[in-house]
């Protein structure tokens, strides 16, 4: 296969840990030029952007649920390397607790949003942003999740309308910016075993794929890997997805949620 982003600089924001640690690899592989690992886990992050190589891989200390900090990151990534390509806004964090309507506590909720959803926009505008100013046609990534668009638990409520917040910021953001020559769309996994969800569950790895394993439509493959969707984000990122915006990809192994 050949190289699919030869020249290209990437932002991955949750990029030290799971979907976008492998996300990062693979655009390595594929010839970025810069990738540009943006996180809260400063010794994880720099670890990974080591073992991918200092000149095509760099650490950014950022939370996305700080503006400001957004915008600085995308900055420095200017200064550094001159241009960017590609955003992929992947950072999140899974429900505080388990909670429905009627015990909703409204603080732990407004934290999941400052990052699965304002922290989101933030990277959409100052990406955006950029991208206009210096006339590049790049392509924007956000994260969903196979829960975005239809309901689910009671007890993932403010995850839920966390994705279904950002789903709505993709389909909006693709008209704003499609003048621009500029791709907004957004990746849907579905369970996956990383630190998030063996986090949120409280199991191992084996553990969560055992337990989601009956609700794939797909049997006998192996079970959903964050590598998995890391392809498809690069197929959105890349220049074969051309004309395709404002799309959610789902990457779930036919999942059936509910
Ligand atoms: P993960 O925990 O492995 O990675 C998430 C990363 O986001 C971590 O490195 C974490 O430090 C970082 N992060 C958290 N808060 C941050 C902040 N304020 N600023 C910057 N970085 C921050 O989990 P993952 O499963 O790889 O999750 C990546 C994305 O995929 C999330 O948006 C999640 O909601 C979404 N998702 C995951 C699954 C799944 O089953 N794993 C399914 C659907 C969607």
């Amino acid at each position: 296969m050949g190289k699919r982003l030869e020249n290209k600089v990437a932002i991955i924001t949750g990029g030290a840990s799971g979907i976008g640690e492998e996300t990062a690899r693979l655009f390595a592989e594929h010839g970025a030029r810069g990738v540009v690992i943006a996180d809260i886990q400063e010794q994880k992050g720099q670890k990974v952007a080591e073992s991918i190589g200092s000149q095509r891989c760099i650490f950014i200390k950022c939370d996305v649920s700080d503006e400001e900090q957004v915008k600085s990151l995308v900055e420095s990534t200017i200064k550094i390397y001159g241009q960017l390509d590609i955003m992929f806004s992947n950072a999140g964090i899974a429900s505080a607790g388990k909670q429905d309507i009627l015990d909703l506590d409204l603080n732990a909720c407004e934290k999941l949003f400052s990052i699965n959803v304002h922290g989101t926009i933030a990277c959409v505008k100052h990406a955006g942003r950029v991208m206009v100013e210096n006339g590049t046609k790049g392509s924007i990534i956000c994260t969903t999740s196979v829960v975005a668009g239809v309901g689910a638990p009671p007890a993932l409520i403010d995850y839920v309308m966390s994705k279904h917040a950002v789903l709505g910021l993709v389909r909006c953001a693709s008209k704003g910016l499609g003048q621009y020559g500029i791709r907004v769309n957004s990746v849907a996994p579905g369970p996956v075993a990383t630190p998030l969800t063996c986090d949120a569950f409280g199991k191992s790895t084996e553990e969560i794929e055992k337990y989601f394993e009956p609700d794939f439509i797909l049997k006998g493959k192996e079970n959903l890997k964050a590598n998995h969707i890391a392809n498809a984000v690069l197929f959105l990122a890349s220049d074969d997805s051309v004309s395709v915006t404002g799309h959610n990809l789902s990457v779930d192994g036919g999942y059936v949620p509910f």
